[in-house]
């Protein structure tokens, strides 16, 4: 039977909505990959008996209990103290934990006060773990053969802890045989199309493999686990599957490795010694931002104009201005300009333009809030395509970039 897990994230703030819970989110899928069965999530606040009931209450069902926040050095972080408390032991200076401080602090040229010289008390028994990206060293407990791991809240801190020391410990401990996983990254397609596609093909996997669908915008990301005794089998036996796979939903198919869609476009425009450039009004610059996150991008993203305003749009972009003031600055003839004469302007095998109504506010009767035309220009090739997308001005701009990537990715791949 696999081992359980339970979650506890501790924090006013989560539970005034301040905070969104992204840790026990992340902890699960991670848990999820070693085979690691999360039984249940527990957001409490920074009050000892809510802590001290939670550990109880978990402990009766978990083998391992993973604790976010509370951590650090100020009055209001209770989880050391409740630990202690649970555990029934004083809290001590740990000797380890503090020399690692002290060369941290020395390292980074900062003076260790009393408060942070606090981060190295933990109970006694504890092993501290490191926690190489922040000051507060994560806590690792066990009686009843129940673990009890405590960590920051910081999210990026817990990450860096649970990867470097806290995955390993429970894979070596709790993961008997092998875990083979296979990504494949899908854009253009709802989960639920897809789902729908794979409907026969899921049903019919072997038991020891089972499929995850890991939405994001516009994208699903498919995983397909296999556990087993004998890892290159379970190579052989996941190859097999994604073979059987590949050709039902091949079109929506852009990687079928862990890498982000703005790096897949990278890799097929660097591949085929292609350039691009984008005429951006609605996204203000976003989607240049995720060409240009990915390291090494100068060798294909030329660059950008964020034609705002109608005046830009004329001057830099010489759209029409009767065509500008006819059928307006969301409209198919638009964007068609701005993608065919950024693409003159910057002297680019491909040009990509966007122009929408973002929101709240510009929509007109049938213009809705969302409304947002994308055009992609090359030698060969022009078009536009109308989308409507939602009511919320962030998710309208990184859904048309993503979109906007997509279209590009479809037509660098035949
Ligand atoms: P530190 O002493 O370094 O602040 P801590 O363990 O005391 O660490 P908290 O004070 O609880 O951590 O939270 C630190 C930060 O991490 C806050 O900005 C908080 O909003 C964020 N955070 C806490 N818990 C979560 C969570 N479950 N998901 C996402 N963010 C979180």
């Amino acid at each position: 039977m696999s081992a359980k897990a339970e979650i506890i994230t501790i924090g006013d703030e989560i539970l005034y909505g301040q905070t969104l819970d992204t840790n026990s989110h992340w902890i699960s899928g991670e848990l999820d990959q070693l085979g690691i069965k999360v039984i249940r999530k527990t957001t409490i606040p920074d009050l000892e008996n809510h802590i001290l009931a939670a550990f109880a209450e978990a402990e009766t069902r978990a083998d391992i209990i993973l604790i976010t926040g509370g951590l650090g050095p100020t009055n209001d972080d209770l989880t050391k103290p409740c630990l202690a408390k649970y555990f029934g032991v004083e809290l001590e200076m740990n000797e380890e934990a503090l020399t690692e401080l002290t060369e941290l602090y020395a390292r980074s040229g900062w003076e260790l006060s009393e408060l942070n010289r606090g981060q190295a008390i933990q109970p006694v028994g504890a092993a501290k773990i490191t926690n190489e990206l922040g000051t507060a060293p994560g806590i690792w407990l066990e009686q009843n053969d129940t673990i009890f791991i405590s960590m920051p809240g910081v999210p990026f801190e817990m990450k860096g802890i649970m990867e470097k020391e806290v995955l390993p410990k429970l894979k070596a401990r709790f993961v008997t045989g092998n875990i083979h996983h296979r990504i494949l990254k899908t854009g253009g397609i709802a989960e639920s199309t897809l789902a729908e596609k794979l409907e026969s093909w899921e049903a019919n996997l072997p038991s020891h493999m089972k499929l995850a669908y890991l939405p994001s915008l516009a994208q699903v990301k498919l995983r397909l686990t296999a556990i087993g005794e004998d890892l290159k089998q379970l190579e052989i036996d996941a190859d097999e599957q994604i073979q059987k796979c590949i050709p039902l939903i091949q079109k929506y198919i852009y990687a079928t490795e862990n890498i982000s869609l703005e790096e897949r476009v990278g890799q097929l425009l660097r591949e085929q010694g292609k350039t691009i450039s984008c005429a951006e009004s609605c996204t203000g610059g976003y989607l240049s931002h995720l060409f240009t996150t990915i390291p090494g991008s100068s060798d294909y993203f030329q660059g950008s104009y964020v034609a705002y305003s109608y005046e830009i749009k004329e001057k830099a972009l010489k759209v029409d201005h009767k065509l500008l003031t006819e059928k307006g600055a969301v409209s198919e003839e638009v964007v068609i300009q701005m993608a065919r004469n950024i693409r003159k302007v910057f002297n680019t095998d491909i040009g990509v333009s966007l122009s929408g109504i973002a929101g709240p506010g510009g929509a007109t009767p049938d213009k809705p809030v969302g409304t947002i035309w994308i055009a992609y220009s090359d030698a060969n090739n022009t078009f536009a395509k109308k989308f409507i997308f939602a009511k919320d001005r962030k998710l309208n701009i990184q859904l048309s970039a993503i979109v906007a990537l997509n279209i590009v990715r479809r037509n660098l791949m035949p």
